[in-house]
């Protein structure tokens, strides 16, 4: 990685819409449309900074690793992450929803072991060991919802916004696991090595937050 650019790693859809305004904060504007074009490494208006797009899940590993200096993850994916070599100073305050369990409206009495279905496999494990219940989860990659509506978990857990997803099929929220935001995340390295760069880059992404709140 250059020492003079910074790498900034974003996901397509809600973080990358949301992160927006915050980098017109610091000047900075993606000279593609990641929802138009196929290019994974966008250039912006600031010489030194360039977004590379990648998987919402795999945003903590491109920083952990070094393959971007920055990143904008969701906490969700950061609990499962674990969070490990990278960190966080930021809460950007955007993508906000609610990491929750959720069930049958009309749930059947239950009869054995509570069956969980996520794609939180690590956040959904320790919830319940906190809770001192054995559960077993199904790891899904997406569409849990339909899990409990084939007989196949007793319940999930997944972020709600609204909980009209849930609604639609049936189900409802139960219990908070966590309140979800986004957060700017910085590789170890990069905070020493590009220390001033990383640095002013954190300076103005607090104030953007402060003034779109
Ligand atoms: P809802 O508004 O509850 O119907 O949310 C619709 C779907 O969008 C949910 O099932 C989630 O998978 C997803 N979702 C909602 N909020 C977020 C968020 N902040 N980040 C990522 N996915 C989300």
């Amino acid at each position: 990685m250059s020492k003079d650019v910074l790498t900034l790693a974003l996901s397509k859809g809600r973080i990358f819409k949301d992160t927006l305004p915050l980098l017109a904060h610091a000047g900075i504007e993606p000279l593609e449309d990641p929802e138009k074009s196929r290019k994974l490494i966008i250039e912006t208006s600031h010489p030194d900074v360039r977004l590379i797009i990648v998987r919402a899940s795999d945003v903590p590993t491109y920083v952990e690793h070094g393959g971007a200096d920055l990143g904008v993850a969701g906490k969700d994916v950061l609990m499962e992450h674990g969070g490990a070599g990278l960190y966080e100073p930021v809460d950007l305050e955007i993508a906000k929803c609610k990491l929750m369990t959720a069930g049958p409206t009309q749930a059947p009495e239950l009869r054995g072991r509570l069956r969980v279905a996520t794609k939180f496999v690590n956040a959904t494990r320790r919830y319940f060991a906190e809770q001192g219940k054995q559960v077993d989860i199904i790891k899904l990659y997406g569409s849990m919802e339909l899990a409990p509506l084939v007989g196949m978990a007793d319940q999930i857990v997944d972020v709600v916004d609204t909980g009209n997803t849930l609604k639609a099929n049936g189900l409802e929220p139960l219990e908070l696991i966590a309140h979800i935001s986004s957060r700017l995340i910085v590789n170890k390295a990069s905070m020493k090595m590009k220390h001033d760069k990383v640095k002013s880059f954190i300076t103005l992404m607090e104030e953007a937050v402060r003034k779109n709140s």
